[in-house]
């Protein structure tokens, strides 16, 4: 059974990083450290030594040769850009004071969040058993979108936690509808995930929202309506897995798994992945 409509093109457009009109942010404004993949550990604030001047990165080519894998697989769904055009007057190099900088950094995490929050919506809003839902997510979504064009004004003067807390609201909202119509009966998440082996197991409608499944083993696994919203599956195996309808799954947690030509993935991720 397909629990999905296809999400338009000119919808997951909004998601697709444009490295040419940012900044360089996400190699500045975040916390990294070498164990996350990273080249150097440093602190929000202290740039990428990587980072060229114009932006760009001096050894793009080469991250996955040197290991770089938390550079390599990091997808902002175009929360970049965005804050970028905030800023059209400058970068954070050209900042007039520290306290500038910061408002970018900050503005960026924002923008980070928001980001991640609509990649959720936009998916609520094509599951099929939740129609009835479909109207209020898809103004919710629509406001969020309208809020990544703001005035750097208008931006910080909006209240985003009180837009965050309504739409992770409506995101409970459907996740509940959706376990009652499909009458899905509450199965619990083994306990201790990572690393366990779940070949063999029925993974149908799992929830695994937030769990931790580092290096756990999915290969083969059917994981049909699993909800893998915030869950940690870093080094998780899904070759042979059935992601196709999986709930919930962004670009950067694919990314930072095992997959291969016959791992099934969402429309939506595989589109983000290709079009980057
Ligand atoms: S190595 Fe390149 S992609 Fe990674 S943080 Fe540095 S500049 Fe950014």
């Amino acid at each position: 059974m397909k629990l999905h409509a296809e999400l338009p093109d000119a919808i997951l457009q909004e998601f697709l990083p444009r490295c040419r009109s940012c900044y360089g942010l996400c190699c500045v404004a975040l916390a990294r450290s070498i164990p996350d993949g990273f080249p150097e550990t440093r602190l929000p604030g202290e740039p990428c030594s990587f980072l060229q001047p114009d932006f760009r990165c001096t050894i793009h080519a080469e991250l996955s040769a040197r290991g770089l894998f938390g550079c390599e697989t990091y997808h902002c769904l175009g929360a970049g850009q965005m804050v970028s055009g905030l800023f059209p007057s400058g970068s954070w190099r050209l900042a007039d004071s520290p306290d500038e900088a910061r408002e970018i950094y900050r503005a960026f995490l924002l923008g980070e969040g928001l980001k991640l929050t609509l990649w959720y919506l936009a998916e609520a809003g094509t599951l099929l058993p939740v129609q009835e839902l479909w109207a209020r997510i898809n103004r919710l979504l629509s406001k969020g979108l309208a809020l990544c064009g703001f005035s750097r004004e208008d931006f910080f003067l909006y209240d985003l936690e009180e837009y965050l807390l309504r739409a992770h609201s409506l995101l409970r909202q459907t996740w509940s509808m959706l376990r009652r119509q499909l009458s899905w009966k509450p199965r619990r998440r083994p306990p201790n995930c990572v690393g366990r082996c779940f070949q063999g197991w029925d993974t149908r409608g799992m929830n695994f929202s937030t769990s931790s499944l580092a290096q756990a083993d999915f290969q083969g696994c059917d994981l049909w309506g699993a909800n893998f919203l915030g869950a940690d599956i870093q080094g998780a195996d899904f070759r042979g897995a059935d992601l196709s309808e999986a709930l919930f799954l962004t670009p950067g947690q694919i990314g930072r798994t095992i997959t291969d030509e016959t791992t099934r993935l969402p429309q939506a991720l595989l589109f983000c992945l290709n079009g980057r």
